[in-house]
């Protein structure tokens, strides 16, 4: 008996009584089912718990942190510029690029515009005008990032460079939208949609790429899957979301469906889940173990030799081929009259 059916036949007052005293439940922001507890996030110092919908399985935090002290991390404290951060998000444009090409939208005669939402480093939006053949504008809350794109680009850059998607609320100009890897970051989708629906012409589309958290590698490894990463992610979308719920603001599915990620993506989670086991089974002592054990060392030696390199990289590779559903989600969202 659940707690509806149980508080049913109390009385008003009784019933208000209860829940000022019991913490709310959390129900899915995208279908409103329950859900159970996976683990703990983190923003900071803060504690918060992610939770996975039992119908839909997409993950979302319980009650969220406040969005003043999310935006001042991503604005100040996220990207870093490290060389192998630059070098990966250069060869993810490409990829990203081939999975949301065949899902543009084209204005016809008319001047296409396309807008990135959370560019980061700016490397996808300088392959749009060539090999999309449109104009682009950037949202990137980022300062870091922004100095970063205006610094490689100075005045030459042609399109807005903005904070935030708030700053082009309600223009309806765009007829594609892209976000690559945001809404993990996010705590509610909603407002986001919201946002995005706003800025896109009527039959525009907006596409995103974001961990799967219907992957079969999620599901089976939680809170050690590489994506989980409790500190950075708050929301993960899933193929079984309804259409019903993009159709409140206005969207329509043409497309959401598992993607293989970027070969690249790999070494950082082979990283995590070697740093991992060294950290936590500590010396292991029967014999499946020692020989486990040898072959982890054998394996992170080359690999932090090589900085993150490729050495693991076909392990990687075999292992994840033989997972569905796949690591990643693509969804495409086309605007609609209500
Ligand atoms: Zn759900």
């Amino acid at each position: 008996m659940g707690w509806r059916e149980k508080t049913a036949g109390l009385d008003a007052e009784v019933r208000d009584k209860m829940s000022s005293t019991e913490s709310p439940a959390w129900l899915c922001e995208f279908c409103n089912s329950s859900g159970v507890r996976l683990y703990d996030l983190s923003l900071g110092q803060r504690r918060g718990d992610m939770y996975r919908c039992e119908k839909c399985l997409s993950c979302q935090i319980k009650t969220p942190f406040a969005a003043a002290d999310l935006e001042e991390f991503y604005r100040t404290s996220y990207f870093s510029e490290q060389p192998w951060e630059l070098h990966k998000a250069r060869v993810l444009a490409f990829d990203y690029l081939e999975k949301v090409r065949p899902h543009v939208v084209r204005a016809g005669a008319r001047n296409s515009l396309a807008l990135e939402i959370g560019a980061g480093y700016g490397f996808f939006a300088d392959l749009v005008p060539s090999k999309l053949g449109m104009r682009l504008d950037v949202v990137e809350p980022s300062q870091s990032c922004r100095d970063f794109i205006l610094r490689r680009h100075g005045s030459g850059r042609e399109g807005k460079l903005v904070e935030s998607l708030a700053e082009l609320r309600g223009c309806e100009t765009y007829d594609n939208a892209f976000a690559f890897h945001v809404t993990e970051h996010l705590q509610r989708l909603g407002p986001f949609l919201a946002d995005a629906s706003a800025v896109l012409r009527m039959g525009g589309r907006i596409s995103i790429l974001t961990p799967n958290a219907s992957s079969k590698s999620f599901i089976n490894s939680g809170e050690r899957w590489g994506w989980a990463c409790p500190n950075q992610h708050y929301e993960f979308l899933s193929t079984k979301i309804p259409p019903e719920y993009f159709a409140k603001f206005g969207l329509r599915v043409v497309e959401c469906k598992d993607v293989a990620p970027a070969s690249i993506h790999y070494p950082s989670m082979v990283h995590a889940k070697l740093h991992r086991i060294r950290l936590h089974r500590g010396e292991p002592s029967s014999q499946v173990g020692k020989l486990a054990s040898k072959m982890m060392t054998a394996a992170a030696t080359p690999f932090a030799q090589n900085r993150e390199g490729f050495s693991l990289l076909p392990i990687e590779r075999t292992l994840a081929a033989g997972r569905s559903p796949k690591d990643e989600l693509l969804l495409v969202l086309e605007k609609v009259a209500r």
